[in-house]
Parts: C-alpha cells; structure tokens; sequence
C-alpha cells in the first residue's frame, strides 16, 4: 500500500489528488535525507496533529514543521506537502523529510524508545516507500544531525543536542 504518493485517503488527512502527492517526477525539490522523529510527549499523552500544528505556529512556523506523523495507533498523518520544506532540523531541512513520531518520553518525562508495534511498522513502511523513490536515501534520526562538537567527524552521544529520536534511527534502518 501506497502511503506517500497517491496512497488510500485512509492513511492520510488529505485529498489524493492534493499537489501534496506530487510524485518524485514531477516534485522539484531535491530529497536525500529522512529524519526521524519524536514528539517528545510523554507515552500517556495523546497529542494530536492539531495540537502539534498549534504548537509550531506558535513558534512562528506556517504549519506543522514536520511532513508525517505517526500516532501511537500506527495512523500515517500527511502534514506537511513534500514539496515544502519542513521545519525540523537546523542546517539539514532543504533536502530532506521529517518524519515524527508521538511519544518518545516515558510518564515522568523522561527520553524512552516508546514506539509502539503499529508505529515501528508504520515507520519502516514510511521509509521503506521513500526507498523505492528514492534509492540510496539517507536516513538518520534527528540526534545523529547534532553538530560534531570536537570535530573528531562523529557525533557522539554526549554530543547529541536531544536525545530525538530516543532510538537508534540510523542503526535500525541501515541497509543490510
Ligand atoms: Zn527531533
């Protein structure tokens, strides 16, 4: 099943025929890079897109800075036109896709990997589609894009700016 370009209106919160699923052919942004994501809520928290869309706009963005959500439930939720270029990661926005995730804090706050089955599915199946598209694309989490403070060209984990998306991202979407 299709999720990202013309898929089933289910999985989205947007028309299929919207300019949002323009397909890589026809799309003039350049895209190499997924970043992953985490809302940073705590995993009791139900917070939704609309909330979240607030919340960015308070912060001065357009929209949601983000262009997938995905629920705890697994629900895909198209924010974002791919064509737009998200709000999500300093220096690396241009070129890439933002893709959250909701959780990634325990009850008392604190960072936890509380991705649920449906969302880990969701997730692959996102970046799995965004392979098909786009081979050889890039995918990291949003951790693994702090700046490399001591220059040693790696990002260490005392150098993660967050611990977003309190899982190894890079790790578990590398190509075997
Ligand atoms: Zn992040």
């Amino acid at each position: 099943m299709c999720l990202i370009f013309g898929g089933r209106a289910l999985d989205c919160n947007r028309p299929r025929n919207e300019s949002s699923h323009k397909t890589p052919k026809n799309m003039k942004r350049k895209i190499n890079l997924i970043v992953i994501h985490c809302s940073a809520t705590p995993v009791d928290h139900d917070y939704t897109p609309d909330q979240m869309t607030r919340d960015h706009m308070a912060r001065g963005f357009n929209s949601a800075g983000y262009h997938f959500y995905v629920r705890k439930s697994g629900y895909v939720v198209h924010l974002r036109p791919l064509e737009t270029i998200g709000a999500h990661v300093e220096g690396f926005n241009a070129n890439s896709v933002g893709i959250c995730y909701e959780g990634g804090m325990t009850t008392d706050g604190k960072p936890a990997d509380t991705r649920t089955v449906q969302q880990k599915e969701s997730l692959l199946r996102l970046v799995n589609e965004f392979r098909g598209y786009y081979p050889g694309i890039k995918v990291l989490g949003h951790r693994d894009l702090s700046p490399d403070k001591d220059g040693d060209g790696v990002v260490e984990p005392n150098e993660w700016t967050k611990s977003c998306p309190c899982f190894d991202a890079k790790k578990e979407y590398k190509i075997k």
